[in-house]
């Protein structure tokens, strides 16, 4: 696969037809739908690629089942197509998960209700297995007994338990990697990613694009890049960066709504995910997922003012979660003592401060702005290669993309370095992690830790590990010394309390 080389005097000579800003999933995504139409793109992202709110995400891609609650059929179907583009393109990453939803007879979560739920699920998901490989495919939904459910879910509250709708989901296991995938492959296509370059300003001739100003965050060094058409994909900060190329659009972002997971040091009650509505409390469903032997619970919500680089939840929201959860699964007396890491991130949200339901585009040029300035806004990451799609096929309706099979053709073993959770690096990591630190524009030791592999996804194994990494970087001992104190503060503050 494609080397990420961060070769910033390369790309200041070329002239790009389309620059991104933003490395998260909405541009990584762009990148390769421009890229699979030959359109030459540059992506700048200000820090890591990913490392947003995309990290942050719970590392599944839902086909949609709570979609038919609304009758939203289109955002069902949608999101049944993206998740089978995932498992298809993805399966050294991307596996079937098995989730559970105990029923206690209280309005939608009937079994009567449910079971006609999953029925509609399996039927207008019906192609979600053309073109998968055995062992990935999803098999459908069932109504379980009561009897079975407490197999299944060992700790479920069995009071008025009147038994659980099953189904299938995905579940992504190596996050980064997959990330890693997309970009790679977008190399191979021609794509140019480079990270820790801030966009800062827009330039233009009579009211068209021709270029972005930006800081060379390593460096703060000025550099120009040239292009005719520039997509602002800077997620959470994409209204400021509109406000500094043209003017503020609200649509981007009406509200702020702070999303988080928790993953705890504890075993999953249950093989599958559980969505579990705490019994007392505001009837909010979450999601408990056994991700990598460890559990992983989302999601929290509230809505916030200020966007800060670094999102931190409230101690007091932290302590609300607990105690939903405590109540959902009654004994298994969560506490904050067990918090492995918080995963935060921002989302676009409605003026009453729901989650937006619909991604925004912006054609600035349509409102008196730049010709060839475009924003964008997504919600979710199943649906972000869709709307990539969509954009680039709107902004560049004559090129032809190529087709993905020939782009994503079977499984690259190589590059690949998949952890078990509780694995400590060894000289076989080490060496592989080699690969990943000269092929992808790894700068910071934080980047091969959190933002490269799922090392720093087990925070107690990977400052366990952080001595061992040291040879993989060929620097002096000044640069080990800052860049260790500062991924070890990363690692610490990220596992809560
Ligand atoms: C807790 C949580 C759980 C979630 N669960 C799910 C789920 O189950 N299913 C689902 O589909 N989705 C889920 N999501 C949503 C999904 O993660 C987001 O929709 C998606 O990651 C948004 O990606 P993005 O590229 O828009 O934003 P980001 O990932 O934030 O990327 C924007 C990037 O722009 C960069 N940037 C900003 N300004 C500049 C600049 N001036 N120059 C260069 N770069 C800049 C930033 O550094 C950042 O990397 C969840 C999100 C959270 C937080």
């Amino acid at each position: 696969m494609g080397k990420i080389i961060r070769d910033i005097g390369k790309a200041e000579k070329e002239n790009f037809e389309l620059i991104i800003a933003g490395g998260g999933i909405y541009g990584i995504m762009l990148l390769l739908e421009a890229s699979r139409r030959n359109i030459k793109t540059l992506l700048l992202e200000k820090n890591d690629f990913g490392g947003a709110t995309t990290l942050n995400h719970l590392k599944t891609v839902h086909g949609g089942l709570r979609y038919l609650q609304s009758l939203d059929l289109t955002r069902f179907r949608e999101s049944v197509n993206e998740r089978k583009w995932f498992v298809k393109y993805f399966p050294e990453y991307v596996s079937p998960m098995s989730c559970i939803m105990p029923l206690y007879g209280n309005g939608l979560k009937r079994n009567s209700v449910m079971r006609g739920a999953l029925m509609l699920n399996d039927i207008f998901s019906f192609n979600r297995n053309m073109g998968i490989t055995e062992g990935k495919k999803l098999p459908g939904g069932k109504i379980l007994s009561k009897k079975k459910t407490s197999e299944l879910f060992e700790g479920v509250d069995t009071t008025g338990l009147k038994g659980s709708a099953f189904w299938y989901d995905a579940n992504i296991e190596e996050f980064q990697r997959l990330i890693m995938k997309v970009l790679r492959k977008s190399v191979d296509l021609g794509a140019t990613p480079l990270n820790y370059i801030e966009v800062k300003e827009l330039l233009t001739e009579n009211n068209k694009v021709k270029g972005v100003k930006c800081i060379d965050t390593e460096t703060g060094e000025e550099i120009e890049f040239s292009g005719e058409v520039v997509i602002n994909a800077a997620g959470p900060w994409s209204r400021e960066l509109s406000a500094n190329f043209d003017k503020d659009f609200p649509e981007l972002f009406k509200k702020n709504l702070m999303l988080w997971n928790i993953l705890f040091d504890r075993k999953a009650p249950s093989d599958c995910a559980m969505g579990l509505t705490p019994k007392r409390g505001r009837g909010h469903t979450y999601f408990f997922h056994p991700w990598k032997g460890r559990l992983l619970v989302g999601t929290g919500e509230i809505v916030v003012d200020d966007i800060k680089n670094c999102v931190k939840v409230p101690g007091k929201e932290i302590d609300k979660f607990i105690d939903d959860m405590n109540s959902a699964i009654p004994g298994i007396d969560l506490k904050k003592k067990d918090i492995l890491k918080i995963y935060a991130g921002i989302l676009p949200a409605s003026e009453s401060g729901k989650l937006s339901k619909r991604p925004a585009t912006i054609d600035h040029s349509s409102h008196g702005g730049p010709a060839g300035l475009y924003s964008i806004s997504g919600v979710k990451f199943t649906t972000s290669r869709l709307v990539a799609d969509k954009t680039i096929k709107k902004i560049f309706p004559d090129r032809t993309p190529s087709g993905y099979d020939s782009i994503f053709n079977g499984i690259e073993g190589s590059e690949d370095i998949t952890l078990e959770y509780n694995e400590i690096v060894n000289e076989k990591s080490v060496n592989k992690l080699k690969k990943i630190v000269e092929d992808e524009s790894v700068l910071h030791l934080s980047d091969l830790v959190l933002r490269r592999t799922s090392l720093g996804e087990n925070p107690k194994r990977a400052l366990d590990s952080l001595d061992k990494l040291k040879t993989l970087f060929k620097k002096e001992t000044a640069w080990w010394k800052k860049e260790k104190i500062e991924t070890e503060k990363l690692l610490k503050s990220e596992a809560g309390s």
